[in-house]
């Protein structure tokens, strides 16, 4: 039996739907094409944090209020976990790697839902890191400790590397989020001799750029897919929960390890997708997470695919 069946086996094939998936046209939700690359995108879960822990130097009325005026709760976050696969000629590229097992028991579904859309992890040629956080890197090793794709090469911010290796990373983490660290370590030694580093402004894949979002983390990275008429940014982390990170870009969020270089950041992505009228994938947006922004008064909206 193969990895890929005996994983489907072992899960009992418990999978999250891939929502909409079609091959055409550009605007199916869940899928999208840009030229001659199609973009498919995966479940990997969710994530629930506490308001207090999401949000904590924002004062809590405005915030309760942001999110029933947009029909949330407002006891937690609850953010989706989005892992886009791009199909390109020979190419199958995926930005990030989700989860994986060891992280929350609501995420990890990324591997039993590629098995379910037919898509062979085996065949993954590349695998694209916006940045080392656990909902994005963990994934590279699955329930038997191997690498889930282990034919593909990793790419990664040389930035974002060398500051998971640095002996201050511990420092800098929060207590909450201190084991982030030899969680990161521990995938950076797996894939270690698979490993190309870039810069903003590189071209990671033909036609995908690597547009510089730090803040979030010091190497956070997004993507620009390139090649048909409308581009297609990978978002990661830039933004994360839709209506807080579009309504009030400028409020700092628990979540970024540099509250102020992630709002400079969000604030001019926002405005520079608004300008593009660019497709958007969130990777933490509502599932699939892809769209456009739109201006709203000095905010944004989001409009689904
Ligand atoms: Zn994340």
């Amino acid at each position: 039996m193969n990895s890929i069946s005996r994983r489907a086996v072992l899960r009992g094939g418990a999978a999250l739907a891939v929502a909409g998936f079609m091959s055409s046209p550009a605007r199916a939700i869940g899928h999208l094409t840009t030229g001659d690359g199609e973009l498919t995108i995966m479940a990997d879960g969710f994530i629930k944090l506490p308001l207090s822990a999401a949000m904590p130097d924002v004062p809590q009325a405005e915030l309760e209020k942001l999110l029933t005026d947009n029909g949330l709760a407002t006891d937690a976050l609850v953010n989706d976990c989005n892992v886009t696969v791009l199909r390109k000629g020979e190419q199958l590229v995926i930005f990030d790697a989700g989860a994986g097992p060891n992280f929350l028991p609501s995420t990890g579904r990324l591997a039993s839902n590629l098995a379910e859309a037919g898509i062979d992890p085996t065949a993954v040629t590349d695998v694209v890191f916006t940045h080392a956080h656990p909902d994005h890197i963990w994934g590279v090793t699955d329930d038997f400790d191997e690498l889930l794709f282990p034919e593909a090469r990793y790419h990664i911010s040389q930035t974002e590397w060398d500051f998971w290796r640095s002996e201050g990373a511990l420092d800098a983490m929060p207590e909450a989020r201190r084991n982030f660290v030899p969680g990161a370590r521990n995938r950076f030694d797996r894939i270690e001799d698979k490993v190309s580093f870039f810069m903003p402004g590189d071209e990671v894949i033909e036609g995908v750029e690597v547009v510089g979002t730090p803040g979030h983390t010091p190497g956070h990275s997004s993507f620009m897919v390139h090649g048909g008429d409308t581009p297609v940014h990978i978002l990661g982390d830039a933004a994360t929960n839709l209506a807080v990170s579009l309504e009030r870009p400028d409020w700092p969020t628990g979540a970024d390890q540099d509250p102020d270089t992630a709002i400079k950041t969000r604030t001019a992505l926002l405005d520079r997708l608004a300008n593009d009228k660019a497709w958007v994938i969130g990777f933490h947006f509502p599932h699939p997470g892809a769209g456009t922004i739109e201006r709203k008064g000095a905010a944004y909206r989001f409009v689904t695919a």
